[in-house]
């Protein structure tokens, strides 16, 4: 099972062709999920393109599209919620979106549920939420294996997202802020910086001198998402900025991924 929320792009297409490779049978899911979006979020305005989504899935040989409605996944006097406590729940995304990982984790459960796979697909770029999925499916017996792929970049560095649609071509250039901050914070650690707070201002100032509003930049344990003062390799930077009105995400592997960019760039 690969689960996304549909305006599909070439980071979905690589873990539904992983998935093809690596299964006999594979269902994606589309479910634009209301219960991950704040009150304030952009759960209207999402990008929704089911028929080139669904053409996209012809193409790569998905054997069935799950695309049920709102009224489907959550019937009327649905009273049954998902908590997921402590810092992987209640840090970083979670903080900065109240009640979005509790929404995360109820919408693939039931998606889990439903479709009872082996194996389900999840990107890395979301990290924090490959966390709280990779524990739920473990905390609840469900016997999933949860795989973790690596993140699809455009070439110029920044990692694909529906969300980049929102950006003006203006603010898609200074988004480049982010992978350049990034490898440049990377090369710092590969020259022995171990001092995450070093770590983390090389990123913020990168992203701050482009003008963008910075969310949070840390360095966290890839499994717990708790905070680390000395960063060490599997570590990972992780952080959100806005652009306008546009929320963007963003991680790297240090010691694992190779930098986004050159630096600099
Ligand atoms: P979404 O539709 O944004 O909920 O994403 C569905 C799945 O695709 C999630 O597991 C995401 O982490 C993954 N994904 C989104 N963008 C990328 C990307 N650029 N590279 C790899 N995986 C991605």
């Amino acid at each position: 099972m690969v689960p996304t929320m549909g305006a599909l792009h070439a980071g979905h297409r690589a873990l539904i062709e992983r998935a093809v490779a690596e299964n006999d049978r594979v269902v994606v899911t589309i479910f634009v999920n209301p219960a991950q979006f704040g009150p304030r979020e952009d759960f209207a305005r999402y990008p929704r393109t089911l028929d080139a989504d669904l053409g996209l899935l012809g193409d790569v040989g998905v054997h069935a599209a799950f695309v049920p409605s709102v009224e489907a996944m959550y019937p009327p006097g649905l009273v049954t919620r998902l908590d997921i406590s402590g810092p992987l729940g209640e840090r970083l995304e979670g903080a900065s979106r109240p009640g979005h990982f509790n929404g995360v984790a109820l919408v693939v459960t039931k998606l889990l549920v439903a479709g009872l796979p082996d194996r389900a697909y999840f990107g890395q770029k979301d990290a924090q939420q490959c966390a709280v999925v990779r524990r739920l499916a473990r905390d609840l017996d469900t016997g999933v294996e949860i795989v973790v792929c690596p993140t699809v970049r455009d070439t110029d560095g920044l990692a694909i997202s529906s969300r980049n649609l929102y950006l003006s071509p203006e603010e898609r250039m200074r988004a480049l802020a982010i992978p350049s901050g990034l490898a440049e914070a990377m090369a710092q650690f590969d020259a022995g910086e171990r001092d995450s707070s070093a770590l983390a201002t090389t990123v913020r100032s990168c992203l701050e001198n482009k003008g963008l509003d910075v969310d949070y930049v840390a360095v966290v344990k890839a499994d717990t998402f708790s905070e680390v003062e000395t960063a060490a390799p599997t570590n990972q930077i992780v952080l959100a900025a806005r652009i306008g009105n546009t929320r963007l995400i963003d991680v790297v592997r240090l010691g694992v991924d190779t930098a986004p960019v050159g630096r600099g760039v």
